[in-house]
């Protein structure tokens, strides 16, 4: 069975990760395993920057294939922000309940059809020949209320086009059968099974 390091910490994403690669038959390690690995700094201006610093600086220290993410929300009201700062939109430490109340605040005096949104999402993956680099995007609207407990990250705030439920109350499998990532990690499943 084959090795590959997906290079987050992040337990929603990974729980995702996990699920969307799950008929591969890989033994998926995560950052968690490797605790002496320092904290990647996401100074990027683009999820693509992140993508790719994360996933060398972890096969730089492993000498392994590496898969990394980098995601986030763009709200078209506010200008597609949060954008790459969505992990961190309400300060430090990371807090997704206070980014979900700072988002709210910000969009209090929109009105409904100025909520349009969309979740974006980059995948890379760093074998020891080449780099392949895909995205997914996702896109609805956001709501004026925390609805749903599933998910992660501003799930309970989303909902995607065509549905009436937020992405944290959806099930993970039609969250991750629509969402950013999932439509990311459908583009780069293949290349992953073939290199497999
Ligand atoms: P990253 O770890 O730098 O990619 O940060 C991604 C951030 O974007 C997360 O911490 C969340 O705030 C947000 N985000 C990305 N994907 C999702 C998702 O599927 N649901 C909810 N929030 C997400």
């Amino acid at each position: 069975m084959k090795s590959l390091v997906v290079a987050s910490n992040n337990e929603g994403k990974l729980r995702e990760i996990k699920e969307i690669l799950s008929d591969l038959n890989l033994d998926l390690k995560s950052l968690k395993d490797y605790p002496e690995i320092p904290e990647i700094i996401e100074d990027g201006k683009t999820f693509e920057e992140n993508a790719l610093k994360k996933a060398r600086e972890v096969f730089n220290i492993l000498q392994v294939p590496v898969l990394s993410d980098d995601s986030g929300l763009e709200v078209h009201a506010l200008n597609m922000q949060p954008g790459v700062y969505s992990a961190r939109f309400a300060g430090e430490p990371k807090d997704h309940q206070k980014n979900n109340q700072k988002l709210l605040k910000f969009l209090e005096n929109y009105h409904d059809d100025e909520k349009k949104a969309r979740f974006r999402c980059v995948v890379v993956f760093k074998t020891f020949e080449t780099e392949h680099i895909v995205e997914g995007f996702c896109t609805g609207r956001i709501i004026n209320e925390l609805r749903g407990s599933g998910g992660f990250g501003y799930d309970p705030l989303f909902i995607p086009d065509g549905y009436q439920q937020t992405f944290a109350e959806l099930t993970q499998e039609v969250k991750n059968s629509i969402s950013h990532r999932g439509r990311a990690f459908s583009l780069i499943k293949p290349i992953i099974k073939n290199y497999t």
